[in-house]
């Protein structure tokens, strides 16, 4: 049978089809046994990171500089335009650094840095200073683990391995972690669904064991949930306009995690009524209220081959 979940009925939005309940992934009864979390704004405040360098680094250079405020917003925008040519290796992870700090000097009309590798350097010694975790992790980890059959904990991050690394230590987290995953490990980068299976499969799970939770609606949710995963999406700021995805459970802090785990752990009778459950919720989007648990109990039966999400066309 095919019919659509009313409250993932939106433009784009997926069919359901009940698979035959008997599948050999049902029998097995997967649940969750492992999360994995991107690191930076999720684990790790890079914001508050680079609004310290990028403000330090700047008035360093041009003290009492006019734009100065304007730093850290072009700081990160030159992240998400240059970035990306290291990753499509396009260019070294060194280069793409130069690339960000000329363009950053340009804009702010600096003079361009003599040596720029010594510039970076400089910058770097701020952000590292201002390296933190945000409020909520410490104990939500702790909460994990306070769990009965508490899941494996790692991280899975598109950032260079060394500098990752040494964020989770600086943090206390390092420790805490199972596997710290990056391209370098995994030879692809998110969203590229080999990285997710790669992910799952160094934890020895398969992907429907495994939730990702990030702060990138794509990388962290999205994807991971094509790729078999539960994905949640840590929507830290609050998007406004709040996209709707039917295929994510969207929370707003990671306290909610424990719920969102218990939710997707819970035995869930067939038929089930979506948008039924009561427990955690994720809270609303601008297009209508989503259920965490309701959202992860579809998922969940999708994962487990109860259900199959099929696009829209
Ligand atoms: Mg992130």
């Amino acid at each position: 049978m095919t019919g659509r979940i009313p409250h993932l009925s939106s433009p784009g939005a997926f069919t359901v089809r009940k698979r035959d309940g008997n599948t050999a992934r049902s029998r097995l009864g997967l649940v969750i046994r492992a999360i994995l979390f991107d690191l930076d704004e999720t684990l790790f405040d890079h914001r508050r990171a680079v609004a310290h360098a990028a403000t330090r680094w700047t008035d360093s250079v041009c003290p009492g500089h006019e734009l100065l405020l304007e730093a850290p917003a072009l700081w990160l925008d030159l992240e998400d335009k240059h970035v990306p040519a290291w990753q499509a290796g396009e260019c070294s992870f060194a280069e793409q650094r130069r690339r960000r700090l000329r363009e950053f000097c340009r804009r702010l009309g600096l003079p361009q840095p003599a040596d720029p590798d010594a510039a970076f350097a400089a910058f770097l010694t701020h952000y590292e200073s201002a390296w933190a975790a945000f409020p909520d992790v410490h104990e939500t980890l702790a909460a994990l683990a306070d769990l009965d059959e508490p899941p494996a904990l790692g991280v899975l991050t598109n950032g260079a391995p060394d500098q990752q690394e040494a964020k989770l230590s600086r943090l206390g987290l390092l420790d805490r972690m199972e596997v710290v995953l990056t391209p370098d490990a995994l030879g692809a980068f998110k969203p590229d669904a080999e990285c997710y299976r790669k992910a799952a499969a160094k934890l020895g799970l398969a992907p429907e064991e495994v939730l990702m939770v990030g702060d990138n609606l794509v990388l962290d949710a999205a994807a991971p949930a094509q790729a078999g995963m539960t994905g949640v999406w840590l929507d830290r700021y609050r998007a406004e306009p709040c996209p709707r995805s039917p295929s994510i459970t969207r929370i707003t802090t990671l306290r909610e995690l424990p719920g969102v785990l218990d939710a997707l752990n819970s035995p869930r009778p067939w038929p089930w009524t979506p948008g039924a459950t009561t427990g955690t919720t994720a809270g609303a989007t601008a297009g209508g209220t989503i259920g965490a648990a309701a959202f992860a109990a579809d998922l969940r039966m999708a994962g487990r081959g109860e259900l199959a999400l099929v696009p829209v066309s």
